[in-house]
């Protein structure tokens, strides 16, 4: 009998025949869609022989809803999801004009998905930007409900941006704003609960998956109260809260103070033959330039929403681009979870059976290790490696490697399968 997923006691509960509610996208959305539910549907077989199966539950949202109902985003849809707990969909048009900025922040506001989490690392032959992608391997966590995401714009010359140039008269800042009369304001909140929850999902990922570092990226040297506090707050939290699991670089920073650099050396050594996960910290500029220079050196990342979105695309380039970049929107504590497309709806594609489908395939995958269905999600990764490997690959790939099958959306699906 289908049932709810549901939460008890902070854990999940995944019953043999779940109801996933499932939005199929917009553009490329059901090309990928269709190819996506295949493999899933498939891979559970396999690995349960019959004694587990999803029971897919369509719900609308996006261009299907709005030609159905008149509304991008209807209460029913929140609702479905919101009782379900775990649902995955394919990228969505952003509607112009109208009340809605982006469909996707919505929703995670909607169920206060806090922490978006993307997985990145390289699959054996996928063509890269960088020259050894082997060496990338991290997983990043953005905070996904605060910063300049949360909204809150005045456009030049409006009442509410001419009382903010009076309120910065009063405040004695109104002189670093260099063109006042024509200057839109933004607002960027960060707070002391909404940063400390990212980072306790980050390093709680850590801990359950033997990583060996979390780093904040910050730019905490400019925004010394918003981004500045990210990184003071989540360090103290760890110090106070994970002090036997963790050794972290404002600890390091302090015994280099107190007793110079060779104590704090060998603090650090201690910490890593100990098991600890290191606590360190890195400007987001500089992390930019480090992630496509020396990889290796990082492992979980904790970062703020703005910072997040530029590092998730970037990073899926150094291994092969957004085609194939899953992501997760979380909340740990509600069990809330949408899986998604990291990429958009790519219209000119649309109805082709052309694009990648990895995107929401290893998204399901992210989808299956967080329902616990692992031996599900593991046979189609490395169903997804072995295809690629063998260089069957759809445009996005085909264009850049030698000697490759093309193959369309749908046949990589199938390719994907006949490797289980
Ligand atoms: P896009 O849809 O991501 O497409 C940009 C380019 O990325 C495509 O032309 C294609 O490049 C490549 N691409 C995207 N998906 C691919 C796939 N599955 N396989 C292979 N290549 C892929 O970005 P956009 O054109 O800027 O945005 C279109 C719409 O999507 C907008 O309404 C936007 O707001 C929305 N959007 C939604 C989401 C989401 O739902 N999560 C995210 C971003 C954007 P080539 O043409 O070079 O092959």
């Amino acid at each position: 009998m289908p049932e709810k997923i549901q939460i008890k006691n902070d854990k999940l509960i995944v019953p043999d025949n779940p109801i996933i509610p499932f939005i199929e996208g917009d553009g490329i959305g059901p090309d990928i869609w269709a190819a996506s539910q295949r493999v899933i549907d498939a891979a559970v077989k396999h690995a349960y022989q019959g004694s587990k199966k999803i029971e897919w539950l369509e719900v609308l949202c996006g261009e299907k809803s709005f030609k159905d109902s008149g509304e991008w985003l209807p209460e029913a849809t929140l609702e479905t999801l919101r009782s379900h707990l775990v649902g995955i969909k394919g990228p969505l048009t952003t509607p112009i004009g109208g009340g809605i900025r982006s469909l996707n922040v919505a929703l995670r506001k909607e169920l206060d998905l806090y922490a978006c989490v993307r997985p990145v690392r390289w699959y054996n032959g996928t063509p890269a930007a960088i020259l050894d992608p082997n060496r990338v391997d991290f997983v990043l966590f953005r905070e996904n409900t605060e910063d300049v995401y949360a909204g809150i714009e005045f456009e030049n010359g409006s009442d509410e941006s001419k009382k903010i140039i009076e309120l910065m008269e009063e405040f004695g800042q109104a002189k670093k704003i260099r063109f006042p009369e024509s200057s839109s304001f933004g607002l960027k909140p960060i707070s002391k609960e909404g940063s400390i929850r990212l980072f306790d999902a980050a390093l709680n990922y850590a801990l359950e998956n033997n990583r060996q570092s979390v780093t904040i990226v910050h730019k905490g040297n400019i925004m010394k109260f918003t981004e500045g506090y990210f990184k003071k707050w989540t360090y103290a939290h760890a110090e106070e809260h994970y002090s036997d699991r963790v050794f972290t670089w404002a600890q390091y920073d302090r015994i280099q103070e107190e007793k110079g650099t060779e104590a704090a050396n060998s603090a650090q050594d201690k910490a890593v033959k100990e098991g600890k996960i290191i606590i360190k910290d890195v400007i987001a500029d500089a992390f930019l330039q480090q992630i496509l220079l020396r990889p290796d050196e990082y492992d979980v990342i904790a970062t703020m929403n703005l910072n997040g979105d530029y590092i998730s695309d970037s990073a899926a380039a150094a291994v092969g681009g957004i085609g194939i970049a899953p992501g997760a929107n979380i909340n740990y504590i509600s069990g809330h979870a949408i899986f998604e497309a990291t990429h958009g709806t790519a219209p000119k594609y649309a109805g082709q059976d052309k694009v990648n489908p990895s995107s929401v395939i290893l998204s399901a995958v992210m989808m299956l290790n967080y329902m616990g269905w692992k031996e599900a999600a593991d046979l189609i990764e490395s169903g997804l490696e072995k295809a690629i490997f063998n260089k069957k690959v759809t445009y996005d790939f085909h264009r850049l490697m030698d000697n490759a099958t093309l193959l369309k959306c749908s046949e990589f699906g199938d390719e994907i399968i006949s490797k289980f």
